[in-house]
């Protein structure tokens, strides 16, 4: 009988802050081996010379927004996890902004089991919070739930927690990490005024990032963090936008004994507020995305330790609905599919080292949401991994984009490296440009008390 053993070999792996030439032995859905040199095949293995390639662990990416149920008309669990595995993603999060909306735990288990049927990719899905749900959040399981997302801004939907005593309540109680999209609403209310006093309903995209600003990031992320440190929350803070931030991160103590941490998204390291004139509101993202100094000093952040890891924030919309006046476009740009292809493009422009991208993409997400048994090659893990040739070129088209709207921030631009395959708990699930969805994903657990 066949063992279904898969050796990988002269491979140049990277994992763990090293890089050496190895081969790695997956044997059903796990990593049985990892050595540095030659191993024997067992005879009835299957070998895969990955001569010039590079292993990676998969990505995991903690912030992604696949609109399934009910926003199906833009994305859904099916084509989105496809683009995820296709870009090296091998696990996501999945944001509670759907219809209707994730905020009970019977609709959450709603999610999980459509996953289970749809996804290609493992997953798991925040809770979201409201101003009436604290008993949900007090009941979920935090060995299988990521996390409780709270929009201290309403950036989509009415999912809005604007009661300070819930927000107590919630940093007070809940068992699970909460994950705190953070843009005060008032300053950005008053900036919207003052821009329509301006400019009417039409206002210019590129007046974005004023209304969206610096203070309104600010303002609200030191609100969370505040109340963080008085309830000892784990806190998360996603998608970071400006300098500013960084100055209420902490990058003294190890990422794992760390109670408040924070996220960076890729389209916030390549681009910064003079692509608004190019982009449009394809780039229309929540927060707005800031200067060219805002991008150094995330950069700065990320590398520094103050930010912990990279996502994406992929959050798709039709490009008709994005072919739209400032308030009638909706905010989101989708990214998951050409996150990975974008970090590497910055590894080769020496921004950021690839070990270091493999530990902000792959290491960080597993420590810091204590996902069991996944984000490192190691035996016994999850054989959860991407092979990148790095010599691929390839041009971001119509023809090669899998996301269900057809269309990315990034078509006409050419990134150096391509994903060439990755594996789903050892289950090839993208191979050359080829996706074989016979096996789903697992959803993932997590190592907490
Ligand atoms: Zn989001």
């Amino acid at each position: 009988m066949k063992s279904n053993d898969i050796l990988i070999r002269n491979v140049t792996i990277v994992n763990e802050g090293t890089r050496f030439i190895g081969c790695v032995l997956i044997s059903g859905q796990l990593i049985k081996a990892v050595v540095e040199g030659e191993m024997q095949p067992a005879s009835d293995c299957e070998v895969m010379d990955a001569t010039g390639l590079l292993l990676l662990p998969g990505i995991i990416d903690c912030h992604v927004h696949f609109r399934e149920p009910g926003v199906i008309h833009k994305a859904d669990l099916s084509t989105e996890s496809r683009a995820a595995v296709a870009g090296g993603v091998t696990s996501f999060f999945e944001m509670p902004n759907t219809q209707p909306q994730t905020v009970t735990l019977e609709l959450l288990e709603q999610k999980m089991a459509l996953a289970a049927e749809k996804s290609l990719a493992n997953y798991s899905f925040f809770l979201g919070a409201n101003n009436s749900n604290i008993n949900e959040i007090i009941n979920a399981d935090p060995r299988t739930v990521c996390g409780v997302k709270v929009f201290f801004g309403a950036s989509t939907g009415n999912m809005l927690v604007d009661k300070i005593s819930t927000l107590e309540e919630i940093f007070k109680r809940s068992p699970i990490p909460v994950a705190a999209h953070c843009e005060d609403e008032a300053v950005v209310r008053a900036n919207t005024e003052a821009m329509r006093l301006k400019y009417g309903d039409d206002i210019p995209i590129e007046m974005h990032p004023l209304i969206r600003n610096a203070a309104a990031c600010y303002r609200s992320s030191e609100l969370a963090v505040t109340l963080a440190r008085k309830y000892n929350t784990r806190l998360h803070i996603t998608h970071l936008s400006t300098a500013a931030e960084l100055g209420l991160l902490d990058n003294t103590i190890p990422l794992a004994q760390k109670r408040i941490t924070a996220e960076v998204c890729t389209h916030y390291l390549w681009f910064c507020d003079e692509d608004y004139a190019r982009l449009g509101t394809k780039l229309k993202v929540n927060p707005a995305i800031k200067s060219a100094a805002d991008r150094t000093a995330l950069m700065q952040g990320l590398l520094g330790n103050k930010i912990d890891i990279i996502a994406t924030d992929h959050a798709p919309h039709l490009a008709e609905e994005k072919r739209n006046t400032y308030f009638k476009a909706p905010s989101g740009t989708p990214l998951v599919q050409h996150s990975l292809p974008a970090m590497l493009q910055m590894v080769r422009q020496g921004k950021i080292e690839l070990v270091t991208l493999v530990e902000k993409m792959c290491h960080a997400p597993a420590i810091c949401y204590n996902i069991e048994n996944r984000g490192f090659i190691r035996p016994g893990y999850f054989a959860d991994l991407v092979l990148v040739n790095p010599e691929h070129k390839f041009t971001v088209s119509k023809e090669n984009i899998l996301y269900k709207c057809g269309w990315s921030v990034f078509e006409a631009t050419t990134f150096d490296a391509s994903v060439e395959k990755t594996f789903v708990n050892g289950h090839l699930a993208f191979n050359n440009g080829t996706i074989n969805d016979s096996v789903k994903g697992l959803r993932l657990t997590f190592d907490r008390k």
